[in-house]
Protein backbone atom coordinates (compact mmCIF):
# COMPACT_ATOMS: atom_id res chain seq x y z
CA UNK A 1 0.00 0.00 0.00
CA UNK A 2 1.31 3.50 -0.52
CA UNK A 3 2.18 3.75 3.19
CA UNK A 4 3.13 7.71 3.60
CA UNK A 5 -0.41 8.45 2.27
CA UNK A 6 -2.73 6.53 4.84
CA UNK A 7 -0.34 7.62 7.29
CA UNK A 8 -0.61 11.20 6.92
CA UNK A 9 -4.08 10.93 7.14
CA UNK A 10 -4.36 8.72 10.03
CA UNK A 11 -2.32 10.28 12.37
CA UNK A 12 -4.27 13.46 12.18
CA UNK A 13 -7.08 11.48 12.78
CA UNK A 14 -5.48 9.90 15.96
CA UNK A 15 -4.51 13.17 17.25
CA UNK A 16 -8.42 14.48 16.93
CA UNK A 17 -9.25 11.03 18.37
CA UNK A 18 -7.05 11.56 21.70
CA UNK A 19 -8.25 14.90 21.90
CA UNK A 20 -12.06 13.54 21.57
CA UNK A 21 -10.61 10.68 24.93
CA UNK A 22 -9.43 13.77 26.91
CA UNK A 23 -12.91 15.75 26.60
CA UNK A 24 -15.25 12.43 27.43
CA UNK A 25 -12.69 11.78 30.88
CA UNK A 26 -12.89 15.40 31.74
CA UNK A 27 -16.74 16.01 31.54
CA UNK A 28 -17.34 12.79 32.50
CA UNK A 29 -19.88 11.91 29.08
CA UNK A 30 -20.72 8.68 29.45
CA UNK A 31 -20.29 6.83 26.03
CA UNK A 32 -22.75 4.30 24.24
CA UNK A 33 -21.10 1.33 22.07
CA UNK A 34 -23.21 2.85 19.07
CA UNK A 35 -23.96 6.19 19.18
CA UNK A 36 -22.17 8.81 17.25
CA UNK A 37 -20.84 10.45 20.47
CA UNK A 38 -19.33 6.55 21.41
CA UNK A 39 -17.52 5.91 18.34
CA UNK A 40 -14.02 5.66 20.40
CA UNK A 41 -16.14 2.86 22.16
CA UNK A 42 -15.45 0.85 19.48
CA UNK A 43 -11.43 0.99 19.77
CA UNK A 44 -11.46 -2.68 20.91
CA UNK A 45 -9.06 -5.71 20.60
CA UNK A 46 -9.48 -7.70 17.60
CA UNK A 47 -8.45 -11.33 17.34
CA UNK A 48 -9.10 -13.51 13.60
CA UNK A 49 -8.18 -17.16 14.26
CA UNK A 50 -8.19 -18.77 10.54
CA UNK A 51 -8.62 -22.71 10.86
CA UNK A 52 -6.84 -24.02 7.69
CA UNK A 53 -8.21 -26.38 5.78
CA UNK A 54 -11.38 -26.93 8.34
CA UNK A 55 -14.74 -27.69 6.75
CA UNK A 56 -17.93 -25.80 8.57
CA UNK A 57 -19.60 -29.61 8.95
CA UNK A 58 -16.69 -30.99 11.23
CA UNK A 59 -17.93 -28.23 13.96
CA UNK A 60 -21.15 -29.63 16.46
CA UNK A 61 -21.86 -25.36 16.12
CA UNK A 62 -22.67 -26.84 12.63
CA UNK A 63 -24.56 -30.14 13.05
CA UNK A 64 -21.45 -32.53 13.72
CA UNK A 65 -22.34 -35.05 16.00
CA UNK A 66 -18.42 -35.73 16.05
CA UNK A 67 -17.76 -34.31 18.96
CA UNK A 68 -14.60 -33.01 17.96
CA UNK A 69 -14.51 -29.36 18.83
CA UNK A 70 -15.80 -29.01 21.97
CA UNK A 71 -14.71 -25.06 22.62
CA UNK A 72 -15.42 -23.89 19.05
CA UNK A 73 -18.93 -25.21 20.05
CA UNK A 74 -19.06 -23.23 23.37
CA UNK A 75 -17.70 -20.14 21.49
CA UNK A 76 -20.67 -20.29 19.24
CA UNK A 77 -23.05 -20.75 21.80
CA UNK A 78 -22.19 -17.36 22.64
CA UNK A 79 -21.55 -16.00 19.20
CA UNK A 80 -23.03 -15.03 15.77
CA UNK A 81 -23.20 -17.94 13.92
CA UNK A 82 -23.22 -17.77 10.38
CA UNK A 83 -24.67 -20.65 9.13
CA UNK A 84 -23.26 -19.95 4.96
CA UNK A 85 -20.30 -18.38 4.70
CA UNK A 86 -18.14 -19.03 1.35
CA UNK A 87 -14.71 -18.55 0.90
CA UNK A 88 -13.40 -17.29 -2.62
CA UNK A 89 -10.91 -20.05 -3.28
CA UNK A 90 -9.39 -23.23 -2.22
CA UNK A 91 -6.12 -22.16 -1.87
CA UNK A 92 -4.53 -20.86 1.09
CA UNK A 93 -2.67 -17.43 0.20
CA UNK A 94 -5.41 -16.79 -2.25
CA UNK A 95 -8.14 -16.92 0.19
CA UNK A 96 -6.28 -15.39 2.98
CA UNK A 97 -5.69 -12.23 0.71
CA UNK A 98 -9.21 -12.17 0.38
CA UNK A 99 -9.97 -12.44 3.66
CA UNK A 100 -6.91 -9.49 4.24
CA UNK A 101 -8.28 -7.25 1.97
CA UNK A 102 -12.27 -7.67 0.87
CA UNK A 103 -11.29 -8.25 -2.36
CA UNK A 104 -12.10 -11.27 -4.64
CA UNK A 105 -9.03 -13.13 -6.02
CA UNK A 106 -9.08 -11.56 -9.71
CA UNK A 107 -9.09 -7.97 -7.63
CA UNK A 108 -6.25 -8.64 -5.20
CA UNK A 109 -4.14 -10.63 -8.15
CA UNK A 110 -2.98 -13.25 -6.06
CA UNK A 111 -4.30 -16.51 -7.99
CA UNK A 112 -1.78 -19.71 -7.65
CA UNK A 113 0.99 -20.96 -5.17
CA UNK A 114 4.03 -20.70 -7.65
CA UNK A 115 5.82 -18.73 -9.74
CA UNK A 116 8.08 -15.95 -8.53
CA UNK A 117 6.28 -13.09 -8.50
CA UNK A 118 2.67 -14.15 -7.19
CA UNK A 119 2.03 -12.43 -4.14
CA UNK A 120 -0.23 -10.28 -2.60
CA UNK A 121 1.14 -6.72 -4.37
CA UNK A 122 2.61 -4.32 -1.88
CA UNK A 123 0.06 -1.77 -3.34
CA UNK A 124 -2.77 -3.93 -1.77
CA UNK A 125 -4.27 -2.37 0.95
CA UNK A 126 -5.03 -5.16 4.18
CA UNK A 127 -7.19 -4.59 6.92
CA UNK A 128 -3.88 -5.37 9.33
CA UNK A 129 -2.02 -2.05 7.33
CA UNK A 130 -5.46 0.11 7.70
CA UNK A 131 -5.54 -1.02 11.93
CA UNK A 132 -1.94 -0.57 12.09
CA UNK A 133 -1.76 2.86 11.04
CA UNK A 134 -4.88 4.01 12.92
CA UNK A 135 -2.75 2.89 15.85
CA UNK A 136 -3.19 -0.42 16.97
CA UNK A 137 -0.60 -2.86 17.52
CA UNK A 138 -0.58 -5.21 15.32
CA UNK A 139 0.59 -9.04 15.06
CA UNK A 140 -0.10 -12.92 13.08
CA UNK A 141 1.08 -15.97 14.53
CA UNK A 142 0.66 -18.17 11.59
CA UNK A 143 1.37 -22.03 11.67
CA UNK A 144 2.06 -22.70 7.53
CA UNK A 145 4.48 -21.23 5.06
CA UNK A 146 1.67 -20.94 2.58
CA UNK A 147 0.38 -18.68 5.11
CA UNK A 148 3.27 -16.45 5.28
CA UNK A 149 5.12 -13.18 3.99
CA UNK A 150 6.33 -15.33 1.03
CA UNK A 151 2.83 -14.70 -0.33
CA UNK A 152 2.64 -11.33 1.11
CA UNK A 153 0.41 -11.56 3.50
CA UNK A 154 2.56 -10.38 6.49
CA UNK A 155 1.55 -6.67 5.29
CA UNK A 156 0.50 -4.54 7.97
CA UNK A 157 1.90 -6.49 10.94
CA UNK A 158 4.09 -5.23 13.46
CA UNK A 159 5.19 -8.97 14.75
CA UNK A 160 4.98 -11.79 12.01
CA UNK A 161 5.90 -15.17 13.99
CA UNK A 162 6.35 -17.48 11.12
CA UNK A 163 8.92 -19.70 12.82
CA UNK A 164 8.30 -23.31 11.40
CA UNK A 165 9.53 -26.91 12.50
CA UNK A 166 11.71 -26.43 9.41
CA UNK A 167 12.38 -23.23 7.39
CA UNK A 168 11.37 -23.21 3.45
CA UNK A 169 13.72 -24.92 1.42
CA UNK A 170 14.49 -23.80 -2.30
CA UNK A 171 11.79 -26.55 -3.35
CA UNK A 172 9.16 -25.55 -1.26
CA UNK A 173 8.02 -23.61 -3.87
CA UNK A 174 7.54 -25.92 -6.90
CA UNK A 175 7.88 -23.95 -10.40
CA UNK A 176 5.90 -26.51 -11.94
CA UNK A 177 3.03 -26.62 -9.43
CA UNK A 178 2.04 -26.57 -5.92
CA UNK A 179 3.77 -25.84 -2.44
CA UNK A 180 5.13 -29.23 -0.63
CA UNK A 181 4.46 -27.51 2.61
CA UNK A 182 6.72 -30.43 4.28
CA UNK A 183 7.37 -29.21 7.80
CA UNK A 184 7.16 -25.33 7.17
CA UNK A 185 5.09 -25.45 9.84
CA UNK A 186 3.66 -26.00 13.64
CA UNK A 187 1.49 -27.94 15.52
CA UNK A 188 -1.47 -25.82 17.15
CA UNK A 189 0.69 -26.05 20.92
CA UNK A 190 2.99 -24.05 19.53
CA UNK A 191 1.24 -21.30 17.37
CA UNK A 192 -0.75 -21.14 20.64
CA UNK A 193 2.24 -20.75 22.86
CA UNK A 194 3.13 -18.09 20.64
CA UNK A 195 0.24 -16.32 20.36
CA UNK A 196 -0.36 -16.28 24.43
CA UNK A 197 3.16 -14.67 24.90
CA UNK A 198 2.53 -12.41 22.36
CA UNK A 199 -1.04 -10.98 24.09
CA UNK A 200 0.61 -11.05 27.39
CA UNK A 201 2.60 -8.04 26.20
CA UNK A 202 0.23 -6.31 23.87
CA UNK A 203 -0.65 -2.88 24.20
CA UNK A 204 -4.09 -1.95 23.43
CA UNK A 205 -6.17 -2.11 21.62
CA UNK A 206 -4.74 -4.90 19.39
CA UNK A 207 -5.39 -6.67 16.16
CA UNK A 208 -3.90 -10.25 16.32
CA UNK A 209 -4.23 -13.05 13.61
CA UNK A 210 -3.38 -16.60 14.80
CA UNK A 211 -3.54 -19.25 12.00
CA UNK A 212 -3.85 -22.97 12.77
CA UNK A 213 -2.57 -25.64 10.29
CA UNK A 214 -3.53 -28.80 11.41
CA UNK A 215 -5.87 -30.09 9.35
CA UNK A 216 -4.20 -29.84 6.54
CA UNK A 217 -2.23 -32.55 6.16
CA UNK A 218 -0.58 -35.64 8.00
CA UNK A 219 2.76 -34.32 8.28
CA UNK A 220 2.67 -33.30 11.64
CA UNK A 221 -0.24 -34.85 13.63
CA UNK A 222 -1.05 -34.46 17.39
CA UNK A 223 0.77 -35.83 19.85
CA UNK A 224 0.08 -39.52 20.52
CA UNK A 225 -1.48 -39.10 24.18
CA UNK A 226 -3.48 -36.63 22.78
CA UNK A 227 -7.11 -38.00 23.91
CA UNK A 228 -10.11 -36.14 21.85
CA UNK A 229 -13.33 -35.38 23.60
CA UNK A 230 -14.70 -38.72 22.28
CA UNK A 231 -13.55 -41.41 20.01
CA UNK A 232 -13.05 -40.67 16.76
CA UNK A 233 -14.84 -43.16 13.72
CA UNK A 234 -12.51 -44.98 11.88
CA UNK A 235 -9.74 -45.08 13.92
CA UNK A 236 -7.52 -48.06 12.98
CA UNK A 237 -9.94 -48.93 10.04
CA UNK A 238 -8.49 -51.67 7.83
CA UNK A 239 -10.19 -49.04 4.66
CA UNK A 240 -7.35 -46.55 4.30
CA UNK A 241 -9.97 -43.83 2.96
CA UNK A 242 -11.99 -44.51 6.53
CA UNK A 243 -8.64 -44.36 8.18
CA UNK A 244 -8.04 -40.75 6.66
CA UNK A 245 -10.83 -39.14 7.75
CA UNK A 246 -10.39 -40.43 10.88
CA UNK A 247 -7.09 -38.82 11.12
CA UNK A 248 -8.14 -35.32 9.99
CA UNK A 249 -11.02 -35.35 12.35
CA UNK A 250 -8.38 -35.78 15.04
CA UNK A 251 -5.97 -33.13 13.94
CA UNK A 252 -9.31 -30.72 13.81
CA UNK A 253 -10.34 -32.18 17.59
CA UNK A 254 -6.71 -31.18 18.76
CA UNK A 255 -7.04 -27.80 16.75
CA UNK A 256 -10.03 -27.49 19.16
CA UNK A 257 -8.50 -28.03 22.15
CA UNK A 258 -5.53 -25.43 21.19
CA UNK A 259 -8.18 -23.22 20.23
CA UNK A 260 -9.64 -23.62 23.72
CA UNK A 261 -6.14 -22.50 25.62
CA UNK A 262 -6.21 -19.23 22.98
CA UNK A 263 -10.24 -18.43 24.18
CA UNK A 264 -9.45 -19.15 27.97
CA UNK A 265 -7.61 -16.09 27.43
CA UNK A 266 -9.45 -14.18 26.15
CA UNK A 267 -13.02 -14.40 27.64
CA UNK A 268 -12.51 -11.82 30.60
CA UNK A 269 -11.19 -9.02 28.25
CA UNK A 270 -13.79 -8.16 25.90
CA UNK A 271 -12.28 -8.91 22.65
CA UNK A 272 -14.04 -9.42 19.64
CA UNK A 273 -12.79 -13.12 18.11
CA UNK A 274 -14.18 -14.38 14.67
CA UNK A 275 -13.09 -17.82 13.73
CA UNK A 276 -13.34 -18.47 10.14
CA UNK A 277 -11.44 -21.11 7.78
CA UNK A 278 -9.57 -20.01 4.53
CA UNK A 279 -11.43 -23.61 3.01
CA UNK A 280 -12.68 -26.34 3.90
CA UNK A 281 -11.06 -29.82 2.57
CA UNK A 282 -12.60 -32.95 0.15
CA UNK A 283 -12.45 -36.12 2.12
CA UNK A 284 -13.40 -38.42 -0.77
CA UNK A 285 -16.67 -36.33 -1.98
CA UNK A 286 -16.82 -36.12 -5.80
CA UNK A 287 -13.94 -38.33 -6.18
CA UNK A 288 -11.85 -36.00 -4.23
CA UNK A 289 -8.86 -35.29 -1.73
CA UNK A 290 -8.27 -32.18 -1.04
CA UNK A 291 -8.65 -28.70 -1.52
CA UNK A 292 -8.37 -27.04 -4.96
CA UNK A 293 -12.04 -27.53 -6.30
CA UNK A 294 -15.34 -25.78 -5.46
CA UNK A 295 -17.64 -28.30 -4.66
CA UNK A 296 -19.67 -27.14 -0.95
CA UNK A 297 -16.78 -29.51 0.75
CA UNK A 298 -14.29 -27.25 -0.31
CA UNK A 299 -16.09 -23.65 0.24
CA UNK A 300 -18.38 -24.22 3.11
CA UNK A 301 -16.27 -22.36 5.83
CA UNK A 302 -17.21 -21.77 9.73
CA UNK A 303 -17.67 -18.21 10.63
CA UNK A 304 -18.42 -17.68 14.71
CA UNK A 305 -18.02 -13.76 15.66
CA UNK A 306 -18.33 -13.24 19.36
CA UNK A 307 -18.06 -9.53 21.28
CA UNK A 308 -19.43 -7.14 23.04
CA UNK A 309 -21.56 -5.79 20.59
CA UNK A 310 -21.99 -8.93 18.61
CA UNK A 311 -25.66 -10.72 19.41
CA UNK A 312 -25.18 -14.51 19.83
CA UNK A 313 -27.64 -15.93 17.01
CA UNK A 314 -27.58 -18.28 13.68
CA UNK A 315 -27.63 -16.40 10.97
CA UNK A 316 -28.86 -17.78 7.68
CA UNK A 317 -27.87 -15.13 4.90
CA UNK A 318 -24.73 -15.82 3.32
CA UNK A 319 -21.60 -13.66 3.66
CA UNK A 320 -18.44 -14.32 2.13
CA UNK A 321 -14.48 -14.00 3.30
CA UNK A 322 -14.58 -10.69 1.34
CA UNK A 323 -17.19 -9.41 3.83
CA UNK A 324 -14.37 -9.82 7.00
CA UNK A 325 -12.55 -7.12 6.33
CA UNK A 326 -15.07 -4.14 6.17
CA UNK A 327 -16.63 -5.55 9.06
CA UNK A 328 -13.10 -5.92 11.23
CA UNK A 329 -12.83 -2.23 10.35
CA UNK A 330 -16.54 -1.25 11.07
CA UNK A 331 -15.86 -3.04 14.65
CA UNK A 332 -12.92 -0.78 15.54
CA UNK A 333 -14.72 2.26 14.42
CA UNK A 334 -12.72 2.60 11.68
CA UNK A 335 -12.78 6.31 10.40
CA UNK A 336 -10.31 6.71 7.88
CA UNK A 337 -10.26 6.29 4.30
CA UNK A 338 -11.10 2.57 3.11
CA UNK A 339 -9.69 1.44 -0.69
CA UNK A 340 -12.79 -0.14 -2.18
CA UNK A 341 -13.88 -3.83 -1.33
CA UNK A 342 -15.91 -6.15 -2.94
CA UNK A 343 -17.36 -7.38 0.72
CA UNK A 344 -19.80 -5.62 2.44
CA UNK A 345 -19.60 -4.84 6.42
CA UNK A 346 -21.27 -7.77 8.79
CA UNK A 347 -21.79 -5.23 11.53
CA UNK A 348 -25.36 -4.72 11.43
CA UNK A 349 -26.37 -8.35 10.89
CA UNK A 350 -23.64 -8.18 14.13
CA UNK A 351 -25.79 -6.15 16.07
CA UNK A 352 -28.61 -7.73 15.94
CA UNK A 353 -30.15 -6.31 12.47
CA UNK A 354 -32.65 -7.68 10.30
CA UNK A 355 -31.21 -9.99 7.78
CA UNK A 356 -32.20 -9.24 4.51
CA UNK A 357 -34.37 -11.04 2.08
CA UNK A 358 -32.92 -14.03 -0.35
CA UNK A 359 -32.75 -11.39 -3.22
CA UNK A 360 -31.35 -8.82 -1.94
CA UNK A 361 -28.24 -10.54 -0.40
CA UNK A 362 -24.91 -10.54 -2.47
CA UNK A 363 -23.95 -13.55 -4.36
CA UNK A 364 -20.45 -15.47 -3.85
CA UNK A 365 -17.39 -15.48 -5.49
CA UNK A 366 -15.28 -18.31 -5.82
CA UNK A 367 -12.48 -19.01 -7.90
CA UNK A 368 -9.86 -21.70 -8.87
CA UNK A 369 -6.78 -21.55 -11.62
CA UNK A 370 -6.33 -24.92 -11.90
CA UNK A 371 -5.13 -24.67 -15.21
CA UNK A 372 -2.03 -23.06 -13.15
CA UNK A 373 -2.58 -24.19 -9.94
CA UNK A 374 -1.88 -28.19 -10.87
CA UNK A 375 -0.07 -27.47 -14.17
CA UNK A 376 -0.61 -30.57 -15.97
CA UNK A 377 -1.62 -32.41 -13.71
CA UNK A 378 -4.54 -33.07 -15.37
CA UNK A 379 -3.55 -33.44 -18.37
CA UNK A 380 -5.39 -36.92 -17.62
CA UNK A 381 -8.84 -35.54 -18.80
CA UNK A 382 -9.78 -34.53 -15.19
CA UNK A 383 -12.78 -31.60 -15.90
CA UNK A 384 -11.06 -30.03 -13.13
CA UNK A 385 -7.94 -29.24 -14.49
CA UNK A 386 -9.50 -25.85 -15.94
CA UNK A 387 -10.23 -22.44 -14.80
CA UNK A 388 -13.28 -23.02 -12.50
CA UNK A 389 -15.60 -20.02 -11.72
CA UNK A 390 -18.17 -20.14 -9.14
CA UNK A 391 -21.61 -18.30 -8.14
CA UNK A 392 -23.05 -19.39 -5.14
CA UNK A 393 -26.77 -17.45 -5.77
CA UNK A 394 -28.74 -19.33 -2.78
CA UNK A 395 -30.42 -21.75 -3.39
CA UNK A 396 -28.28 -21.62 -6.81
CA UNK A 397 -24.62 -22.61 -7.04
CA UNK A 398 -23.08 -22.18 -10.80
CA UNK A 399 -19.73 -24.00 -11.24
CA UNK A 400 -18.14 -22.80 -14.98
CA UNK A 401 -15.51 -24.76 -16.67
CA UNK A 402 -14.22 -22.36 -18.85
CA UNK A 403 -11.73 -24.25 -21.10
CA UNK A 404 -14.64 -27.34 -20.91
CA UNK A 405 -17.58 -25.48 -20.74
CA UNK A 406 -19.74 -28.26 -21.64
CA UNK A 407 -18.94 -29.71 -17.71
CA UNK A 408 -20.43 -26.85 -15.96
CA UNK A 409 -22.61 -27.50 -13.44
CA UNK A 410 -25.46 -25.79 -11.77
CA UNK A 411 -27.01 -27.11 -8.74
CA UNK A 412 -29.93 -26.07 -6.26
CA UNK A 413 -27.92 -26.43 -2.73
CA UNK A 414 -31.57 -26.51 -0.49
CA UNK A 415 -32.56 -30.10 -2.81
CA UNK A 416 -29.03 -31.16 -3.55
CA UNK A 417 -26.44 -30.27 -1.04
CA UNK A 418 -24.02 -32.62 -1.94
CA UNK A 419 -24.32 -31.29 -5.36
CA UNK A 420 -24.84 -34.56 -6.96
CA UNK A 421 -27.78 -33.63 -9.47
CA UNK A 422 -25.94 -31.63 -11.98
CA UNK A 423 -29.27 -29.22 -13.73
CA UNK A 424 -27.22 -27.29 -15.74
CA UNK A 425 -29.29 -29.05 -19.23
CA UNK A 426 -32.87 -28.27 -17.85
CA UNK A 427 -31.87 -24.84 -16.85
CA UNK A 428 -29.59 -23.38 -19.30
CA UNK A 429 -30.97 -20.03 -18.93
CA UNK A 430 -30.10 -19.93 -15.36
CA UNK A 431 -26.64 -21.09 -16.18
CA UNK A 432 -26.32 -18.67 -19.09
CA UNK A 433 -26.87 -15.92 -16.76
CA UNK A 434 -24.32 -16.70 -14.10
CA UNK A 435 -21.61 -17.57 -16.38
CA UNK A 436 -22.11 -14.19 -18.01
CA UNK A 437 -22.04 -12.31 -14.76
CA UNK A 438 -18.99 -14.22 -14.59
CA UNK A 439 -17.71 -12.86 -17.78
CA UNK A 440 -18.56 -9.16 -16.64
CA UNK A 441 -15.86 -9.78 -13.96
CA UNK A 442 -12.85 -10.46 -16.48
CA UNK A 443 -11.57 -12.51 -13.52
CA UNK A 444 -8.80 -14.18 -15.08
CA UNK A 445 -5.35 -13.59 -13.90
CA UNK A 446 -3.57 -10.27 -15.63
CA UNK A 447 -0.15 -11.08 -13.27
CA UNK A 448 2.99 -12.34 -14.35
CA UNK A 449 3.04 -15.79 -15.98
CA UNK A 450 3.92 -17.99 -13.47
CA UNK A 451 7.19 -20.60 -14.62
CA UNK A 452 6.46 -23.35 -16.72
CA UNK A 453 3.25 -22.18 -17.28
CA UNK A 454 0.85 -21.00 -20.35
CA UNK A 455 2.08 -18.20 -22.00
CA UNK A 456 -0.18 -14.88 -22.94
CA UNK A 457 -1.01 -15.81 -26.27
CA UNK A 458 -2.37 -19.20 -24.77
CA UNK A 459 -4.52 -17.05 -22.03
CA UNK A 460 -5.70 -14.53 -24.85
CA UNK A 461 -7.07 -17.75 -26.91
CA UNK A 462 -8.65 -18.74 -23.54
CA UNK A 463 -10.13 -15.03 -23.29
CA UNK A 464 -11.24 -15.39 -27.14
CA UNK A 465 -13.06 -18.95 -26.19
CA UNK A 466 -15.55 -16.57 -24.10
CA UNK A 467 -17.22 -17.89 -20.95
CA UNK A 468 -20.49 -18.74 -22.22
CA UNK A 469 -20.75 -21.63 -24.53
CA UNK A 470 -22.33 -21.34 -28.05
ZN1 LIG B 1 -5.37 -23.57 3.41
Amino acid sequence: MPRTRWISRISERQVVASGWVLLLLVTGVGCSPTGEEGRLDRRQNIVLVTLDTTRADRLGAYGSNRGLTPNLDELAAQSAVFELAIAQSGVTPVSHASIFTGLNPYGHGLRVLHGSRYLLADDAVTVAELLSDAGYATAGVISAFPAGSRFGLAQGFGVFDEEFLEPPGPDTVQAGGTIDTGRSQRRADATTDRALAWLRQAREPYFLWVHYFDPHDTEVLPPEDFAPPQPIEGVGSSDPFEALRAVYDREVAYMDAQVGRLLAALDKNGTTILVTADHGEGLGEHGWWGHGILYQEQIHIPLLVRGPSVVARSIETMVRQVDLAPTVLDLTGFEGERPPMDGRSLLPLLEGGPTPAESSAPWAYADLMNKRVFPGVGDDGNVNDDFLLVVVDPPWKYIHHLEKPRESELYHLGDDPDEANNLLATRLDLGTSYSRQLQSLDPLPKGPTPESQMTEEELDRLRALGYVED
